[in-house]
């Protein structure tokens, strides 16, 4: 922990060079755009309280030091700050502008407005430490209307917080700031809808898939979208408006819980229990240590121990999805290089908003939502890889239901293949009274061609005669392989006459097929069975018929056709 203060201790040292020089008063006629820290003057606070009347007393011997950047950041656990500001009213009337400081996570904010004789004009005193704060603008920070008069008026900022401490300062027109709040509404109404239907979608995928995925992942959006809410403002101004204690670990508590349920759905999703079950233990540990720390800081009451464990925890938590990403991606998981792209847009995101947060880099609307960015790709595609991962599911069921159902040789149907299809054509033709008949082919000494000329020449020779086969089909033939060198037809709407004239040509072309296989012609012929259906009550009768008339015509010499009418003979 000591190690931890140091390190972010470090942040509030690169703000201490800057040097002290006075500014002049800001126009309000001619104000430059965006936050004010350049024309800004500060003094940190060490040691006791200081009143308004010590603080001015310091500005006005030169004590405050002049901002450099445009959004003045501090760090983590700084001590309070004051903020100086002189604007020129150049008109004859007072000016209306809206005043907006601080980030909404600023726990005390006292604003004072004076006029250059010293007059006391306004003392607005917000803060998200306190709970009546009709000043707290989601998305922006704490803003008001400030009515300013003539002359010149300076604006003294008091501004305490543990959190990191970061004061943007901007004045803008009341006639503009409706345009400006109405993009920022946008652009979260942008953002919440997108995440939510991204949450809707993935919930109906788990609900019809039951796939643990889609579950996690949608956790892990909705802990992103309550994260948002929080450190946006948005829950403190909408839903907890009375419970700044509340509020005072919330956003803390939920980047620890954001973390978490991006991890489980890491470990999920790459299926880390398969490829690294030791890594997955550690990242389990890991789960449960941001909770336990977080759970220790929040019982103690250390405000500044939760900022540290959530920081760290975040920027591990940030690291180690890249790097997850980048493991699968060698372990060559399919969804690999989508999860690392998509971690890598999501820590670029996170880490240029964390470093703009942190001071290490300029805090504007651009770095500090960064993360909105790279939350939005990274769940887009992240989305994108689950259902890449469910079509890669789909297809290899679909190659395994293939396989079931086909000989790998042949590519013809096998035995279980030929039943799906024959049962159901079976039934309808027995409803219909429609002729039906099979015939049996099998290869006549088969063996012998593996026994003259190899395996590998046999095989070439079943993949000829496949190919003969099909050719020979039409559209509603059942074509199966239905052993080694025996082939299987089913003919609906064929008759006993028409499948012996089939089976003729087949034996005929059989007969006639030349092989070329290295430099010889291998030749064959085959026996044929034929049945038809006739008074044969089930498919199992028909196809013990026509294997008998098979055997027959083996027994007869072979190279002939044998069937119930047509009597056995000879085709040589
Ligand atoms: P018959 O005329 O009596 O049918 O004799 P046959 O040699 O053709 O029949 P048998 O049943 O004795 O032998 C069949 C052979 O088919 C034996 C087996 O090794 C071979 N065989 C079965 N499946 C395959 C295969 O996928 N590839 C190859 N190359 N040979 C196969
Ligand atoms: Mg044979
Ligand atoms: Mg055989």
């Amino acid at each position: 922990m000591k190690f931890l203060l140091l390190f972010w201790g470090l942040v509030l040292t690169a703000f201490a060079a800057s040097g002290s020089v006075s500014i002049q008063p800001l126009d309000l006629a001619e104000l430059p755009k965006g936050s004010l820290g350049n024309h800004t003057q500060f003094f940190i606070e060490e040691g006791q309280q200081l009143t308004l009347k010590e603080a001015t007393h310091i500005y006005k011997a030169g004590s405050f030091r002049s901002g450099k950047q445009t959004a003045l950041t501090f760090g983590v656990g700084s001590p309070p700050v004051w903020l100086a500001l002189a604007v020129n009213n150049p008109t004859d009337h007072f000016l209306t502008y809206q005043l907006a400081t601080g980030t909404t996570w600023v726990d005390l904010l006292n604003i004072y407005i004076l006029r250059a004789d010293g007059e006391l004009i306004s003392n607005i005193q917000t803060g998200d430490a306190r709970t009546k704060t009709p000043e707290l603008t989601p998305g922006t920070g704490f803003t008001y209307s400030q009515r300013f008069p003539p002359g010149i008026s300076h604006i003294y900022i008091r501004a305490a917080t543990v959190d990191p401490l970061i004061l943007p300062i901007t004045l803008t027109d009341i006639e503009e700031v409706d345009t400006s709040n109405q993009w920022t509404q946008y652009a979260y109404g942008f953002l919440y809808g997108y995440l939510c239907a991204l949450i809707a979608y993935n919930f109906m995928l788990y609900f019809g898939l039951r796939k643990r995925s889609y579950l996690y992942y949608l956790l892990y959006l909705t802990s992103f979208i309550l994260l948002n809410i929080a450190y946006t403002g948005h829950g403190y101004s909408w839903f907890w408006p009375n419970s700044p204690s509340f509020q005072r670990y919330i956003i803390l508590a939920l980047m620890v819980l954001y973390s978490v349920c991006g991890l489980v759905f890491a470990c999920r999703f790459l299926t880390l229990n398969q490829y690294a079950p030791k890594l997955l233990r550690w990242i389990r540990s890991f789960m449960l240590l941001g909770p336990c720390l977080m759970g220790a800081a929040i019982l103690q009451d250390n405000q500044l121990h939760a900022v540290m464990v959530a920081f760290s925890y975040q920027t591990v938590f940030t690291i180690g999805m890249v790097l997850l990403g980048a493991f699968a991606v060698w372990k060559q998981q399919d969804v690999g290089h989508y999860f690392f792209t998509a971690a890598l847009f999501g820590m670029i995101g996170t880490a240029i908003t964390t470093f703009a947060v942190l001071g290490w880099l300029p805090f504007t609307p651009l770095t500090f939502h960064s993360v909105n960015i790279g939350i939005l790709i990274e769940a887009t595609l992240l989305a994108l890889a689950l259902t890449h991962q469910v079509r890669e599911q789909y297809s290899a069921r679909m190659r395994a239901e293939y396989m079931a159902h086909h000989d790998p040789l042949t590519s013809l149907l096998n035995r279980r293949g030929f039943y799906d299809l024959a049962n159901s054509v079976w039934s309808t033709n027995i409803r219909k009274q429609r002729p039906i008949t099979i015939i049996i082919i099998d290869i006549d000494y088969f063996k012998q061609i593996n026994d003259e000329h190899g395996h590998v020449a046999g095989d070439l020779t079943l993949g000829k005669i496949s190919q003969l086969l099909t050719n020979e089909c039409r559209g509603g033939d059942i074509l199966t392989r239905w052993g080694g060198e025996e082939f299987l037809i089913l003919l609906p709407e064929t008759t006993l006459e028409q499948a012996h004239i089939l089976a003729e040509r087949i034996r005929s072309s059989i007969e006639t097929l030349k092989i070329d296989f290295k430099q010889t012609h291998i030749k064959t012929t085959a026996s044929i069975g034929v049945s038809e259906r006739g008074s044969k009550q089930t498919l199992n009768e028909l196809i013990y018929d026509a294997d008998s008339h098979l055997y027959l015509a083996k027994d007869k010499g072979r190279n002939q056709i044998n069937s119930t009418t047509f009597s056995p003979h000879p085709q040589q």
